[in-house]
């Protein structure tokens, strides 16, 4: 079982917001050189902001989910646990990766 470092994945979230606020004003600027109206450029810089919220999100929903497949050919069983203990991380990994425990004879 891998644990992650809630640091860690704080700080990529934090990275991830700080490339599209900058990525937001670089474009916010080049926009503004050329004249283009503020309303425009208002709606470019709140959608920007916008995707890297939305990939921060879901970065961190990915990070904090923890995911166990059956390792038998052909079993589609699999357990996707977020926020669970690490006692009932060990007995839903061991449910779904010992096909004998949830598979057919
Ligand atoms: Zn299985």
């Amino acid at each position: 079982m891998t644990r992650r470092n809630p640091r860690k994945v704080l700080f990529v979230e934090v990275g991830l917001l700080a490339v599209s606020g900058a990525l937001a004003a670089a474009l916010a600027a080049r926009l503004l050189e050329r004249g283009v109206g503020t309303a425009v450029v208002a709606a470019v810089v709140c959608c920007t902001l916008t995707v890297g919220l939305s990939l921060a999100a879901q970065f961190d929903q990915g990070m904090r989910t923890t995911l166990y497949t059956c390792p038998v050919s052909g079993c589609a069983v699999s357990v996707r646990v977020r926020g669970a203990s690490p006692e009932a991380l060990c007995r839903l990994r061991a449910l779904a990766t010992d096909h004998s425990r949830h598979g057919a004879t």
